[in-house]
């Protein structure tokens, strides 16, 4: 930081009502590159104050807003597609200097953006109600979907601006106002991602932007008696806290938590194909993603040719710094994360883990780099196989049939991914219905979200609600059931 002067990096101020302001004091935290170790910029930290504040002006607007017709509010997420097009590389090489992806993964995401706004603003005008007959004479009887108040919006730095997008635009269509508190990793992400809704035009208060620390910016959010739905991806841990929270408020709650997935690869498997679809979900975001595949359940007898393949890709993968061009895994995110790492591969070789590839920190590139590791002789209980890890350190279980495979699958507290090598149609067919995951995957790794599919996962890895698709509907709007007599 020192040689660095003010004009190198940016400052992320909060957005209230249709302005920027700064932090109260001047009260700034810094913005680190995990790759270099530089500044990025500053950002706001903000007051208790203007946490209200930001509540207030969003409960505001919410009668304009709600009163808006679809098409209109679909037309401001048109604009702001247009507008992110162009800040496409600005936003995506922000990204990745805050928290470390590769540059191709973070233009993805912006990618991603841009067609939840065409979905969300095209989806907006098939909000459809429900008209039910009447059980009476010369009545009629119908329900409409009705938005909610003020959403708060919490997200993890894994995914900046998509896992915004699905909550921000979802929360939008259905006319209402929102607040979003986003990781303090990628605040500034989150500033450009903002300054592009303010372009598109939102009215003043629909769009609320505050960071500052989870423990305090976002809890006096989510506690706030004028939000009326909190949506929240990032960790089970935190999830918990909130839903314990909510539920002396009664206020709605979506839940989107961690996840412990695994791909599950039989001895019929086209192992070239598996090997492949593991490491891309094992090793991208470097492991930081919630749907990565952290286990791979196999077949004994094709084990030994399976993790050869899978060792072979992984070490040809290029680990750098996200900018440089052909760079495949990028930095973790910071020190932390890079301590859970190596605490975590620690403990795997003291339970009798045996590492294939990897377990070491990429010392000579100075940031946060992890090697990609492949851990083998993990038995379906050890702390590595149970635990989510977030990082890009993946466990190797043999196993002696499918039935055996199916029951480690679902073996741990999490139900987020799973995904299944075979050729078998009955095998492919049974792992579908058996896998007690929200997301299953057939000759496909563990990550990948398609446009207008539901998101989300079973047991602790969420709470039942889903995103992406118009099920989101579900969670940003409330039924309202009219009788009218004539
Ligand atoms: P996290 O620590 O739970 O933080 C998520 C967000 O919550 C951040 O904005 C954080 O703020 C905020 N926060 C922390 N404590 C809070 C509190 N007491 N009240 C209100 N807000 C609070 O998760 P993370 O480390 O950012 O992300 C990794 C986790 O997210 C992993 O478990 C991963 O599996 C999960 N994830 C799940 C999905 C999914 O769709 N299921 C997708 C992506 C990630 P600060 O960071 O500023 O403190």
């Amino acid at each position: 930081m020192s040689s660095q002067t003010k004009t190198d990096f940016l400052q992320g101020d909060l957005y209230i009502n249709g302005k920027w302001v700064s932090a109260p004091d001047q009260s700034y935290f810094e913005s680190l590159n995990p790759a270099t170790g530089e500044l990025v910029g500053i950002c706001a930290a903000a007051s208790s104050e203007q946490v209200d504040e930001a509540v207030t002006k969003a409960n505001e607007a919410y009668s304009l807003w709600k009163n808006t017709p679809i098409p209109e509010r679909a037309a401001y997420l048109t604009k702001a597609a247009q507008l992110f097009e162009r800040r496409k590389e600005e936003l995506a090489s922000i990204m990745t200097k805050e928290m470390g992806k590769v540059l191709p993964e973070s233009l993805g995401e912006v990618g991603v953006v841009i067609a939840t706004a065409h979905y969300m603003a095209g989806e907006g005008r098939r909000l459809f109600g429900e008209t039910v007959p009447a059980g009476f004479a010369d009545r009629n009887v119908r329900m409409v979907r009705e938005p909610l108040g003020v959403a708060a919006c919490i997200t993890p730095w894994n995914f900046p601006v998509a896992l915004a997008s699905y909550k921000i635009f979802a929360a939008l269509i259905t006319g209402n106002t929102v607040v979003w508190k986003p990781a303090s990793e990628v605040a500034l992400s989150a500033k450009i991602f903002v300054e592009v809704l303010a372009e598109a035009g939102f009215p003043a208060g629909v769009v609320n932007l505050i960071t500052g620390s989870g423990r305090t910016v976002g809890q006096t959010l989510a506690e706030h008696s004028d939000v009326k739905v909190i949506s929240f991806t990032g960790s089970t841990e935190v999830g918990q806290k909130l839903a314990e929270m909510s539920s002396t408020t009664l206020k709605r709650i979506s839940l989107e938590l961690g996840g412990k997935n695994a791909v599950i690869v039989l001895k019929d498997a086209d192992l070239d194909k598996a090997a492949d679809g593991i490491v891309k979900s094992a090793f991208t975001t470097t492991g930081q993603r919630c749907t990565a595949a952290s286990r791979v359940i196999v077949e004994r007898s094709v084990k030994e040719r399976l993790v050869q393949k899978v060792e072979e890709l992984t070490k040809s993968m290029k680990i750098g710094n996200g900018l440089e061009e052909g760079k495949q895994v990028g930095p973790l995110v910071n020190e932390d994360q890079l301590h859970t790492v190596e605490k975590y591969v620690k403990t795997a070789i003291e339970e009798g883990g045996k590492i294939v590839t990897g377990g070491q920190r990429v010392k000579e590139l100075g940031g946060y780099y992890y090697e990609p590791t492949i851990i083998e002789n993990v038995k379906p209980n050890d702390t590595i196989a149970q635990e989510e890890i977030f990082g890009p350190v993946l466990a190797i279980i043999e196993v002696d049939s499918y039935e055996e495979a199916m029951e480690v699958n679902n073996g741990t507290i999490y139900g987020l991914s799973t995904s299944i090598y075979t050729e078998s149609l009955h095998y492919a067919n049974r792992g579908a219905k058996e896998a007690v995951s929200g997301l299953v995957y057939i000759n496909n790794g563990t990550s990948n979200a398609e446009m207008g599919v539901a998101f989300g996962g079973m047991k602790m890895s969420g709470n039942g609600h889903r995103e992406v698709s118009h099920h989101a509907f579900d969670v940003m709007t409330e039924w309202k059931s009219i009788y009218t007599n004539y």
